[in-house]
């Protein structure tokens, strides 16, 4: 069949490596992709939010299956686009209906979410501008620090976390006056949990669900985890710490919940479901829902998933998931993620990157790259990932610091301390 991936990061180079390693595959697209795709791929230059185009690209290239990278699309409904067509309604369309992507969409929706099914997260409360007041008084009654969440989507930095009191209350004042424009309307106060996170990812039909390798990644750009937050500048799977009674624990407490809530909501819901946790002393805690893979978590996750992706997808699609089998590579992986200087602040474009045909220990996955006549050139923030296996985290990580040695473009950079945290646990 021939099949579309939405987007144009480390995640949708991912995908499509793994998608084109399948039997299942004839032709694969990507729109709009960037350097890493073209290599494997056809790129179309497509906007994944412009339905209609998507809608028509898909008929005239005969698509049958569709993976949507990003949550932007699933938020504003491309789900329930194609599924209210005649023409559109027959193909299979990896990722949630609008309504499933609320979760990831409003904050206050997950947490409400959370509370119905009892599944276990921070306390909270939710405030708008009428109920400012309220807001600075439920503030008095936590403990610092304080976390403030926009309601909608704010690209990654709509959450505060305060240590002073006064500061929280101006800054829920700001947010509720629009500093994160209509994403800050309402803000949801949430109780501090302190410990360590990790991500598990879940592909689920609305039914059943498969449990996909954990991973953890790397957000801020500084080493020891310091400075501005960026969109991921590394990531481990497995997580070591992640053991089978931990698991056990979210599987029973977080991930059937989850996925019977849906059923009970009567949610149409056949994705990915990425849940950001946090283990507190021994137990685990949801974060966050995402309605999508992560990124750069899929560059550690999908290259030790063994099995044939296009075949999960199917099955994800006809409802028959429980039929599935996974087969995952007991090795660790690990990425590092290569930016650009100044990123996550202004950086500049159209850099050129050499020695990308020298790496052999790592696999190269483009996130902000394009072509240039002859030239792989940056295009964004992050630039590439580099993904590399072995026997242990500290093994595979090794041969990804090589590879990136081996890298270069003009002010790259990249942590040096990805998984730093991991032996102290
Ligand atoms: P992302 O960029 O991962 O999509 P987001 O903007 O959707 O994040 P969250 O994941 O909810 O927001 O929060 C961002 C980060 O803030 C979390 O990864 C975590 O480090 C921290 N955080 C959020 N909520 C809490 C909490 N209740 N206690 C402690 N830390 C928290």
């Amino acid at each position: 069949m021939n099949i579309l991936i939405l987007g144009s990061g480390g995640r949708e180079h991912t995908f499509a490596y793994k998608i084109s390693q399948s039997t299942q595959c004839d032709k694969l697209f990507v729109a709009p992709g960037n350097a890493g795709t073209a290599q494997i791929a056809e790129n179309m230059d497509l906007n994944p939010i412009d339905f209609a185009a998507v809608g028509k690209v898909a008929l005239e290239k005969e698509i049958s299956m569709i993976v949507v990278g990003p949550e932007d699309p699933l938020v504003k409904g491309i789900v329930d686009f194609f599924a209210k067509d005649e023409a559109l309604k027959e193909i299979q369309i990896i990722g949630p209906s609008a309504k499933g992507a609320l979760l990831e969409g409003s904050k206050e929706r997950a947490k409400e979410f959370m509370a119905m099914h009892n599944i276990p997260t921070a306390a909270y409360a939710s405030f708008s501008y009428e109920s400012l007041e309220a807001g600075k008084k439920f503030l008095e009654t936590l403990k610092p620090p304080y976390v403030l969440k926009a309601d909608g989507l704010a690209a990654g930095k709509g959450v505060l976390i305060l240590d002073d009191l006064d500061e929280a209350k101006k800054e829920l004042e700001n947010m509720l006056s629009g500093k994160f424009g209509a994403a800050s309307e309402k803000v949801v106060i949430e109780e501090f949990l302190d410990g360590i996170e990790l991500s598990v990812f879940v592909l689920t039909d609305g039914k059943n669900y498969k449990i996909l390798p954990t991973a953890k990644d790397y957000k801020r750009i500084g080493e020891g985890d310091t400075g501005l937050n960026t969109g991921g500048m590394g990531a481990v799977s497995p997580v070591p710490f992640a053991d089978d009674i931990l698991m056990s624990k979210i599987e029973e407490r977080i991930v059937k919940p989850t996925v019977n809530g849906l059923g009970k909501e009567e949610i149409d819901y056949k994705g990915f479901i990425f849940i950001g946790l946090i283990k507190v002393g021994e137990e685990p805690f949801v974060i966050e829902y995402n309605v999508r893979m992560g990124d750069p978590e899929t560059e550690v996750v999908l290259p030790r998933l063994k099995s044939d992706l296009v075949e999960l997808f199917k099955l994800t699609w006809e409802g028959k998931l429980d039929e599935a089998t996974l087969e995952i590579d007991d090795r660790s992986a690990t990425t590092v993620m290569l930016v650009s200087g100044g990123y996550p602040g202004s950086y500049e474009k159209n850099k050129v990157i050499t020695g990308i045909s020298e790496v052999s220990d790592s696999i190269v996955f483009h996130a902000g790259t394009k072509q240039d006549r002859e030239n792989v050139v940056t295009n964004g923030g992050r630039v590439i990932a580099l993904t590399s296996f072995g026997e242990d985290y500290k093994k595979a990580l090794k041969k990804s610091y090589q590879s990136a040695e081996l890298l270069q473009f003009d002010k790259m950079y990249f942590r040096k301390d990805i998984g730093f945290d991991l032996s102290q646990e």
